[in-house]
């Protein structure tokens, strides 16, 4: 348990070391196709080289369909992102899914053509009613060029919808999607290629820091998620953000982190502390481990609200 928290703790300083400077000049969220690579027999993917609002954008190739992973910012990455699928899959078929409904990670999909088949959870279709476009609002207002990259973006509407889980037959290879419940988001999506033993995570196990980024996000029930994660054993982990990882060490990282925060946060309130003095004491214990304090007092609050 020890090893993996502390390689996370490693890997947070890390981040706090060259936050500063990528805050004041955050490349354009483009897409870079040209990074394209091979991480397993049937997959391979854009890596997002830790750029704020792109994402690991994955394929999984089979005989007969292409299955697209998550689409970029806005129209134009995905139409970037649709061209290699289409040189990857030649005249296959192609379905596309997205790990959750945030802007980086769904609304290049009407760049698609209509022959793609888009995948999506209920949960995915009650965020999007829930919440809409609110949060590409808030990411266009950031900078001229997000502006440009959300213009006329909107969501695209499902043509393949499912509940729990949905297996996709590519021909040779399968992709088997579940909705996870509320952790990032109420719409998480996990994408298992189970003949790679390659998961496409979604924000559920990275390397920076949960976001508790939906007021239906809940500690207990990620807690549980990451226990779902683990037993499907994964060679390799492919989060949304971030590098991608050998093994289950997101996995225990962020359960080591959470489980912590539980752990004093519920100390706090039994010991009659209101919710903002808990994510100071907690904030304060944590230190240099949890560099980014908006993450870290998100998880308190969710933890604070679910403690007994
Ligand atoms: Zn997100």
């Amino acid at each position: 348990m020890r090893a993996p928290f502390m390689m996370i703790i490693a890997v947070f300083a890390l981040v706090t070391a060259v936050s500063p400077l990528a805050a004041q000049t955050p490349p354009p969220p483009i897409v870079k196709t040209e990074g394209l690579r091979q991480i397993s027999p049937h997959v391979q993917i854009i890596p997002d080289n830790s750029v704020p609002l792109v994402p690991n954008v994955g394929y999984v190739i089979g005989d007969k369909a292409v299955l697209v992973i998550d689409t970029g910012l806005g129209p134009r990455n995905g139409a970037a992102v649709y061209d290699v699928a289409q040189k990857l899959g030649g005249g296959k078929s192609l379905y596309l899914v997205t790990t959750h409904v945030h802007p980086e990670h769904d609304l290049g999909a009407q760049a698609f053509p209509a022959t793609t088949k888009l995948i999506r959870s209920t949960d995915q279709v009650k965020d999007i009613a829930e919440f809409g476009l609110q949060l590409a609002e808030v990411f266009a207002k950031r900078s001229p060029i997000n502006a440009e990259l959300l213009k006329d973006a909107d969501f695209r509407k499902a043509d393949i919808s499912f509940a729990h889980d949905y297996d996709l037959d590519l021909g040779g290879v399968h992709a088997k999607m579940t909705a996870m419940g509320a952790n990032h988001t109420a719409g998480d999506t996990i994408i298992w290629i189970d003949a790679d033993r390659v998961l496409f995570a979604g924000d559920l196990a990275m390397r920076a820091q949960p976001a508790f980024a939906s007021p239906h996000s809940s500690l207990a029930h990620w807690l549980a998620s990451l226990d779902q994660l683990e037993a499907l054993k994964p060679a390799i982990i492919v989060p949304s953000h971030g590098p991608t990882g050998e093994g289950t060490g997101f996995i225990s990282g962020y359960r080591a982190y959470l489980n912590e925060i539980r752990d004093r946060t519920a100390a706090e309130k039994h010991a009659g502390h209101s919710a903002d003095e808990a994510v100071a004491t907690v904030t304060a214990a944590f230190g240099d481990r949890a560099p980014d304090k908006a993450r870290l007092a998100g998880a308190i609050k969710a933890a604070y609200a679910e403690a007994q």
